[in-house]
């Protein structure tokens, strides 16, 4: 691999080059100007016209909504990228007001577009729909109208419309309550005020009794905010199940499935087929107990960890990836090889640059950028894995999807990302010479995986006991919130793990709830079909490679089930799930053995 030069460790200098996107704030700013022109002459070209479209005119108007797409996609990237890496990078921040707004001004004016494409009936959409010339957008356009029976007539909707900054409201007060939250943590540095993630982010440090420490502060300081959350909750419940019962939806989870495209009946075998399965991460638990000398585990050991794996710098972090993709197929090498070419990427960690990693999609004429900050640790190589998961994904469906088609549905996205640690991980069981990272790896994925498929699942039951409770008419306060938390946690956990009391209060400070309800399930659902891909492609070996790669390249171009019949997976077979579980097993008898 001719594509990396030596870093420095933490990924010293690796640092991206954002001209693909754009040259300078001055041409982003030209091109936001020019597009949000091209929007407003759009509006007045369209409006009110949709409905006497023939399907040329329908083709191209689709094929100029791309074009602005593109265009704002290219400036947003261009600029939350650069604010990404430096967040007192003044020249950015000032362009970013002129980005916000002019984003409005171009939404806008488009809005009415796909309003006007849901109201049609049946009877003139469908032809459109099948017509060739929309060939590429088929799905999309397709898909767009799944909400119209759930569409109220104009003048409904906007007294609806009036109503959301009330849910704003409590969604702000929520976040603006968890937000503020501080409490004064010594984690043998020194005593400092801690935020909420502050305090959750020491279930990785090694000190046991840091650990339990930070967890205690944690519920001491979200105590006495359980009234207000809770109040935010039941609010926001209470007008979700009158929305819900207004549009003529017949349970509170039909919206996420059907924004989803997902079949109810589909995801309730999964999550009985994850539930049945819950004693796979008791075992792992108690294992863990006796691994750390416990008689029982402690929440606050869930994610400690267990031995060390050794370093990994950056370079060779790359190389490992790249090794690993190549053998799967030389076109996703490739692919990620360019990322790293291109100068795509950027890995060091620095002053002020934001945490954590992502992949930008950027648009669908140009090509992903992926943020990192490595720290030259394992967790960081699946990371990098992780990344290019997406990157390849994004890469693939950019170059056969329009960008109306491009983005995969919401169940699917993390399956490359997925995939893409599946394929570094069995290179690592293989190939790494030291037995103590190889078990360190094999514990990281597998506690990633029940926390991803396990876990999620869990939060999905706890809020649907809430709504329950709610639609018949129980006001959801903190203790009784309390107590659905602690019953589906309990029924997870078995008595492998000791929940201490102010677990209460575990409920309250998650975002999901407020903002996107039953959002988790479909994080279970990717992790699960990639485990069930890799099963696959175990099976097949190299038969499974090219239909993989079209699979990256389908993007948003059609549904979840579509996508994954196309490699034998039956989503409506209750049994589909056993193999991603199965392979879970497999990795926790990998476990247990060490
Ligand atoms: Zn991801």
């Amino acid at each position: 691999m001719t594509a990396i030069t030596p870093t420095g460790p933490r990924a010293a200098g690796v640092h991206w080059d954002l001209t693909a996107i754009c040259t300078s704030v001055v041409a982003a700013r030209e091109l936001l100007t020019g597009t949000i022109a091209t929007a407003e002459a759009f509006d007045s070209r369209y409006r009110g016209h949709v409905a006497a479209l023939d399907a040329a005119d329908l083709a191209e108007a689709l094929a100029e909504l791309a074009r602005i797409s593109n265009a704002l996609h290219r400036v947003g990237s261009y600029v939350g990228l650069r604010r990404s890496v430096d967040v007192n990078d003044d020249e950015a921040r000032d362009f970013e007001t002129v980005v916000d707004q002019g984003m409005v001004r171009a939404q806008n004016a488009l809005r009415f577009f796909d309003l006007e494409w849901i109201a049609l009936d049946d009877a003139v959409a469908q032809p459109l729909i099948d017509a060739p010339e929309n060939a590429a957008n088929r799905h999309h356009l397709a898909s767009e109208r799944r909400f119209r029976p759930h569409v109220l007539p104009d003048d409904q909707e906007r007294m609806l419309a009036e109503r959301e900054p009330v849910v704003s409201a409590w969604q702000n007060l929520f976040a603006q309550t968890v937000a503020n939250i501080r409490a004064p943590f010594d984690d043998g540095t020194g005593s400092a005020e801690r935020t909420v993630d502050e305090l959750l982010a020491y279930v990785h440090t090694p000190d046991r009794a840091v650990r339990l420490a930070a967890l205690e502060t944690l519920y001491v300081a979200l105590e006495p905010h359980g009234d207000v959350l809770s109040a935010c909750y039941d609010s926001i419940v209470a007008d979700r199940l009158t929305m819900d019962r207004l549009r003529g939806y017949d349970s509170p989870i039909a919206p996420r499935h059907l924004s989803n495209e997902l079949e109810p009946a589909w995801v309730d075998a999964m999550m009985e087929a994850i539930e049945a399965r819950y004693g796979m991460a008791q075992r792992w638990f108690r294992k863990k107990a006796e691994l750390m000398g416990l008689e029982q585990l402690h929440l606050a050991d869930q994610y400690a960890p267990l031995g060390k794996g050794r370093a990994m710098p950056y370079e060779e972090a790359l190389l490992i990836v790249s090794d690993a993709f190549g053998e799967f197929s030389p076109a996703i090498r490739a692919v990620s090889d360019s990322v790293f070419a291109d100068r795509r990427v950027d890995a060091e960690p620095r002053q002020g640059k934001r945490g954590g990693a992502f992949c930008a999609s950027v648009a669908q004429d140009a090509q992903p950028f992926i943020l990192l900050n490595h720290t030259d640790t394992l967790r960081d190589l699946m990371t990098v894995a992780h990344e290019l998961g997406h990157g390849m994904h994004f890469a693939l469906s950019s170059r056969d999807q329009t960008a109306l088609s491009m983005h995969a549905p919401l169940a699917l996205c993390e399956v490359p990302s997925t995939f893409a640690e599946l394929l570094v991980f069995d290179r690592m069981l293989q190939q790494e010479p030291d037995a103590a990272t190889r078990m360190a790896l094999i514990r990281q994925e597998l506690e990633s995986g029940f926390a991803t498929v396990f876990r999620q699942t869990m939060m999905v039951r706890y809020e649907q006991d809430a709504y329950a409770a709610r639609a018949a008419g129980q006001a959801l306060t903190k203790d009784r919130l309390a107590e659905f938390w602690l019953s589906r946690n309990r029924a997870y956990y078995g008595d492998s793990m000791e929940l201490p009391d102010g677990y209460r209060r575990g409920w309250s400070y998650i975002p999901h709830f407020i903002n996107t309800r039953f959002y988790t399930y479909a994080y279970a659902f990717a992790h699960l079909a990639s485990l069930t891909l890799y099963a696959l492609y175990r099976e097949d070996g190299d038969a499974f490679v090219g239909p993989y790669l079209e699979f990256l390249a389908t993007g948003g171009s059609m549904s979840p089930g579509e996508q994954l019949a196309a490699f034998g997976i039956d989503l409506a077979d209750a049994a589909t799930w056993s193999k991603g579980l199965d392979e879970m097993e497999r990795m926790l008898e990998l476990a247990l053995a060490g």
